[in-house]
């Protein structure tokens, strides 16, 4: 192919940097595909680099954008191994859909993986929790101010070698006044647009000593459904408690991932509609031990306070005790240290494999 020479070139001098904090270095290639005239047309892989988008574009205009996040893991037999890429097909397709953009085919999805995670799989670092971080990207090409949609898109995976993520525990601010997502809007799909309504809010709860925003549901606004990048979960006389799926909140793939591992540890499980006045006093009556965020970037954060704009704040009596060990058993299995016994994860370098692996309609 006609970028071969460029990217083996590119990729013969790459070296890692010596700091790789969370997201922040970006890989020297990455896979690009046109789509155009109702055809997926395929560039293969090409050195990392600006793509021409129009000003008036309907992803700059209108926000016509869907993304991925997961993470290529180096497993003990050196292998890059993906873990439950089916979920992030499913969700991306979901997400497509929503924003009426094309769905990207399985087979196409794997090849875009298969071929960034190959090329860059002796940059994968080994360490604990070290990872490359993968970005699958689509959105709208079409250049006009007509609100309707594109019929020309870009898809992208990108990705980045990145260190553990790991947090001192996180302080979140309940956000009494702003919605990330609304009813019937696109708060369960992964798409930018959630993210520029929630910038705001955010900036607001640091101006306030707090870290990250926890989100109420946009119609009552008395039940908590998530962080504006991960899922939420409590800990209440010793169960797991999470806020049932509502539409207006994303389905993690961490999130499903961790309630299954619980229920293997023997913990009880339980999703439900969790007023956020409830859950306060849960922790005032000591009932509430522990509060803890999770999503592929972080897995587990846990959580040391909880509090409120004016300035009200409780914290947390544990804060890696439930955390911690279900951050551990999730880690093992993704980094190949204990056995895989659910099929979570998938070798990225077998192409036929990873195919299947993603389209089994009815794998978990
Ligand atoms: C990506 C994301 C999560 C976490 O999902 P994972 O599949 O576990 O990474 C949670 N909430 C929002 C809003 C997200 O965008």
């Amino acid at each position: 192919m006609k970028n071969d020479h460029a990217v083996a070139e590119i990729l013969a001098a790459y070296r890692l940097p010596e700091r790789i904090p969370f997201g922040v270095e970006l890989a020297p290639v990455m896979f690009r595909v046109s789509y155009r005239g109702g055809r997926w047309e395929d560039d293969g892989l090409v050195p990392f680099g600006p793509v021409p988008v129009n000003p008036a574009s309907t992803a700059l205009q209108f926000a016509q954008q869907a993304f991925e996040g997961m993470k290529a893991y180096r497993s003990a037999s050196d292998r890059p191994m993906l873990f439950r890429p089916n979920l992030n097909w499913r969700r991306f397709a979901r997400s497509a859909k929503r924003l009426r953009m094309p769905v990207v085919p399985a087979a196409l999805f794997a090849e875009a993986l298969s071929s960034v995670t190959s090329s860059l799989a002796r940059f994968i670092p080994g360490g604990r929790g070290q990872s490359l971080y993968l970005r699958p990207t689509l959105f709208g090409l079409d250049p006009h101010f007509a609100v309707k949609g594109s019929d020309n898109f870009v898809f992208l995976v990108l990705a980045s070698p990145s260190d553990a993520y790991y947090s001192e525990p996180i302080r979140v601010m309940v956000e009494r006044v702003n919605c990330r997502a609304a009813a019937g809007g696109t708060g369960a799909e992964k798409v930018g647009g959630n993210y520029g309504a929630s910038l705001l809010a955010n900036e607001n709860c640091v101006a306030h000593g707090f870290d990250q925003s926890l989100w109420l549901d946009p119609a009552s606004r008395q039940n908590i459904e998530e962080l504006s990048a991960m899922n939420f979960m409590a800990v209440i006389d010793g169960a797991l408690h999470t806020p049932a799926l509502s539409g207006s909140l994303l389905e993690g793939v961490t999130r499903a991932s961790l309630l299954t591992l619980a229920t293997h540890l023997g913990i009880e499980t339980t999703e439900r509609v969790m007023p956020v006045d409830e859950l306060l006093d849960d922790i005032e009556a000591g009932r509430c031990t522990e509060l803890f965020a999770c999503g592929t970037g972080a897995i587990v954060a846990p959580i040391g306070t909880i509090g409120e704009a004016d300035g009200r704040k409780l914290d947390l009596p544990e804060v890696n005790r439930m955390s911690l060990q279900l951050r551990e058993a999730l880690l093992d299995i993704q980094q190949g240290k204990s056995v895989d016994t659910f099929g979570w994860t998938v070798d990225a370098t077998d192409l036929e494999g990873l195919t299947r692996y993603i389209e089994a309609p009815q794998r978990p």
